[in-house]
């Protein structure tokens, strides 16, 4: 049974692998409809959601940067932010297609495809009802959207960072590695820093723990997942102070 909403703000973080296919990349709609749906059941019930959009679908500054002659880190990066506004647009009109009110706002200026990202247009937007998709990560190089969504949590002062994933919340080890690894449903931050754990990066970490907003990472992949999530079900793993 879901509680009553104990959010009233949420930043959801959605990787760019929920954007395509698993073991794929690209960007796949039928994909795109399964976060779609949810987000829809999550505005009804009345919380602000801000989402930040990964790249990870399309390309990762730092892989992309390792493998290619003549790429600049700086000029990768900068792709894997566009990259983001790609899956934003993306998500935008699929929100749109079912009734859902959305702005999109981007840390890179691009007047012709998305607003800039202004804090104070950002919290109008949300008290109207509207879910603001932020793309373009934090607009500079050498981070990545994790990061972005910490810091855009601190920013719009969000109440929770809800992780979407495709596994159930944060193990002890690889469960893929060994099949006796624990599944966490609470674990602070220092915990998840000083055992390496791959929640969300180590910046995004620090943000979140100096900030105490804390994170829930989930799978976004069981039907209703994201509704529960914000309604502050006891789903995945809970990072807390
Ligand atoms: N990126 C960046 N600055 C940011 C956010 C992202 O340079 O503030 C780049 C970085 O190269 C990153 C890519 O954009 O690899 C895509 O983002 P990310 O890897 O976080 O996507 P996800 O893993 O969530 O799909």
């Amino acid at each position: 049974m879901a509680q009553s909403a104990p959010y009233k703000r949420v930043l959801l973080k959605v990787s760019g692998e929920c954007f395509c296919r698993s073991g794929e990349s690209g960007l796949s709609m039928a994909e795109i409809g399964v976060l779609v749906d949810q987000i829809k059941a999550v505005t009804e019930q009345g919380v602000e959601l801000a989402i930040v959009c990964g790249g990870g679908n399309i390309l990762r500054g730092k892989q992309f940067a390792d493998v290619s002659r003549g790429i600049k880190q700086p000029t990768a990066h900068y792709m894997g932010m566009l990259a983001t506004v790609i899956n934003g647009l993306a998500l935008q009109d699929a929100l749109e297609s079912v009734d859902v009110p959305t702005r999109l706002q981007s840390s890179i200026p691009m007047d012709s495809v998305a607003e800039p990202f202004i804090r104070r247009r950002c919290d109008r937007h949300l008290e109207k009802g509207r879910v603001v998709i932020l793309a373009a990560g934090t607009g500079r190089p050498f981070v990545t959207t994790d990061t972005a969504a910490a810091l855009g949590a601190r920013e719009i002062e969000a109440d929770v960072v809800l992780k979407a994933t495709k596994v159930d919340g944060v193990y002890s080890e690889d469960p893929l590695k060994n099949p006796h690894a624990v599944l966490y449903s609470e674990i602070s931050y220092a915990d998840v820093l000083s055992q390496n754990l791959k929640v969300m990066d180590v910046t995004a970490i620090h943000h979140c723990q100096e900030a105490e907003i804390p994170i829930v990472v989930f799978n976004y992949q069981k039907p209703g997942n994201i509704a529960r999530a914000v309604a502050g079900e006891r789903i995945g793993t809970r990072v807390l102070p």
